[in-house]
């Protein structure tokens, strides 16, 4: 549930009306909802009530702004990180270290340097060969590296084949089949302590069973590696558990199914748990705002142009993602059209034939549950800026990314010396 609802015929975000941000910012611009990210983190953390002490490690990628961060940081979560940014970022917002989780399977020995300085909770490895360089920095630095195996347990997440990452071809993770002969390996090594197992097998998975899967085949390998003598702590379960973004299809599994599902299958691990929702914490909890350019006439339907394009919302390009579209001051008709934004590429196309509330040029419309894997995602394409984010908190709202001026775009670029000589 979220916090986008109509009054006197104008959608609200809480007790603000969408006209009104869009009069004072402009267009594009994310709005997200403060009662909504609260709201879900808490179902979550409720759903999760029969585990004892889980840490929720939101996964900063979804939706990494400073305001966002700090609301989850105030609400208890930690973070899961997957840069050296995103690392900063957590600390900077407030998030105690231990409640860190470092994930990636990219990892830099600059990364590891800054996060073992940090002092952070875990580092989820994702080889052998990561495993090594972690040792050899943690050593030169007198300090030691916590650290999980991300396993991947080959199970194929049924979801979008560019968010799917559990299968055995997928980048992520060791293979379950080797992983005790890594563990092995791994607790021989001066500079870490093994002390997890992790998984995290796809984004916006709209069935339980292949998480189950996955969990199972966690817990026959957690009882292998005590039998071969480690002593285990953690099992971070990762996120990706879906969000409902087309009211016409069936709902993704509840939080509340989800943690019983979990509840049922880690019952005799005797393991802190970790979780790192990410979609699930902020997906709904904001929406793209956009005002209509013009409609111009196609061969079918008519194209909506609105201001807002494929680098301020990729997910639609990247994925095939479906967000709703609806007129923020509906004119209680419908039609059928297709919204497209400006860029100058067929890609940049949020909706075919859809039906839809008519609207007309300079109406405003929402792009609804864009809080996650949208602002983040933006590029600055077609020399277009990249998108002011806005957060609401009741009656009450900041910006909270300003709009970033063109000509700061431009004055970025640096001409070289040769350039300048000539023109000068
Ligand atoms: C992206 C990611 C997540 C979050 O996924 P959601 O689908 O947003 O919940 C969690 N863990 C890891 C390792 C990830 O890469």
């Amino acid at each position: 549930m979220d916090h986008f609802l109509y009054r006197d015929g104008v959608m609200h975000a809480e007790d603000v009306a969408l006209t009104e941000i869009a009069e004072t910012v402009g267009t594009p611009v994310y709005v997200y909802s403060t009662a909504t990210i609260e709201r879900h983190f808490r179902v979550f953390r409720e759903a999760l009530a029969a585990l004892d002490d889980p840490l929720i490690a939101y996964a900063v990628k979804a939706n990494p702004n400073a305001a966002v961060l700090a609301t989850l940081a105030r609400a208890g979560a930690g973070a899961d990180v997957v840069s050296g940014g995103e690392l900063k970022r957590a600390l900077a917002a407030g998030i105690a270290p231990g409640k860190i989780v470092f994930s990636g399977v990219g990892k830099t020995a600059d990364e590891m340097a800054l996060a073992l300085n940090a002092g952070i909770g875990q580092f989820n490895l994702e080889s052998e060969e990561e495993a090594e360089t972690l040792s050899e920095v943690a050593a030169s630095l007198g300090l030691t590296a916590r650290v999980a195996f991300r396993i991947n347990p080959d199970v194929d997440a049924g979801t979008h084949a560019k968010i799917s990452t559990g299968r055995s071809e997928n980048k992520f993770g060791i293979p379950h089949d080797i992983a005790r002969a890594a563990y092995a390996r791994a607790a021989a090594r001066p500079g870490i302590v093994v002390q997890g197992v992790a998984v995290h097998i796809g984004s916006q998975l709209t069935d339980l069973a292949p998480l189950e899967r996955a969990f199972t085949r966690i817990g026959t390998l957690i009882a292998a590696l005590r039998g071969d003598g480690h002593a285990l702590a953690t099992a971070d379960l990762g996120g990706g558990l879906g969000i409902p973004y087309d009211p016409a299809r069936p709902l993704p599994p509840s939080p509340a199914d989800y943690g019983a599902m979990v509840a049922r299958i880690t019952a005799d691990w005797g393991l802190r748990l970790i979780f790192e929702p990410g979609r699930l914490i902020v997906g709904n909890a904001g929406v793209l705002l956009t005002r209509v350019i013009r409609v111009k006439p196609g061969s079918a339907s008519p194209f909506v142009i609105v201001d807002a394009a494929m680098n301020d919302l990729m997910r639609p390009a990247l994925y095939d993602a479906w967000h709703d579209i609806r007129a923020v001051v509906p004119r209680g008709e419908r039609f059928d059209a297709n919204v497209v934004g400006p860029v100058c590429e067929t890609g940049d196309t949020f909706a075919m034939e859809r039906p839809m509330d008519r609207v007309a040029a300079s109406d405003l419309v929402a792009f609804m549950t864009a809080g996650a894997y949208g602002a983040t995602m933006a590029s600055t394409y077609n020399s277009r800026a990249l998108t002011p984010e806005v957060l609401v908190s009741g009656g009450d709202w900041a910006v909270v990314r300003e709009r970033q001026p063109v000509e700061a775009l431009i004055a970025a670029d640096n001409l070289p010396h040769w350039l300048v000589e000539e023109s000068a």
